[in-house]
């Protein structure tokens, strides 16, 4: 198996209207985002020989969605989230490209500061990493975050 990861970087506001600190605040982060694509198999021939697939379709994948909703828009107004955390913001972007029907989607990372970060996935591939120990403990937290095994590949 083969794990790619592509990043993408975006300038946004937001504000967590109900938190008790200054990020009810409105305010704006240089966000650093990565998406995990998983694979078993690489392309046999053609321009696309020896690729998972390539990295400028990942990048065709997250284009629409940082020209749309992300890059220098306030993020409360253009995803809807009444609180446009890293959890939801990853969470949302990867059902948007799920959506989209990109393949071999295991996760999405959202970076909100230096040291503050997120990673949203639905994939079983946790379970495989994980363990098997781990993996029940983690299926009955199937929507967190898992930045441990995860955040090691960046
Ligand atoms: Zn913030």
């Amino acid at each position: 198996m083969w794990i790619l990861a592509k990043e993408f970087r975006f300038e946004a506001a937001h504000q967590l209207p109900n938190h008790d600190g200054k990020c009810a605040r409105l305010h704006g982060h240089s966000w650093r985002g990565i998406i995990y694509v998983a694979g078993d198999a690489l392309v046999e021939n053609g321009p696309k020989e020896g690729m998972v697939i390539d990295y400028s379709d990942i990048k065709n994948y997250i284009k629409p969605l940082l020209e749309d909703y992300l890059d220098h828009y306030f993020l409360n107004e253009t995803t809807g989230l009444a609180a446009p955390t890293s959890e939801n913001l990853a969470q949302w972007i990867y059902e948007k490209l799920e959506a989209a029907g990109m393949p071999g989607l295991i996760a999405v990372r959202i970076d909100e500061t230096c040291t503050s970060l997120c990673v949203y996935s639905k994939s079983k591939l946790a379970d495989f990493v994980m363990g098997d120990r781990e993996a029940r403990d983690f299926s009955s937290h199937r929507a967190e975050p898992m930045p441990v095994f995860l955040t090691a590949l960046a």
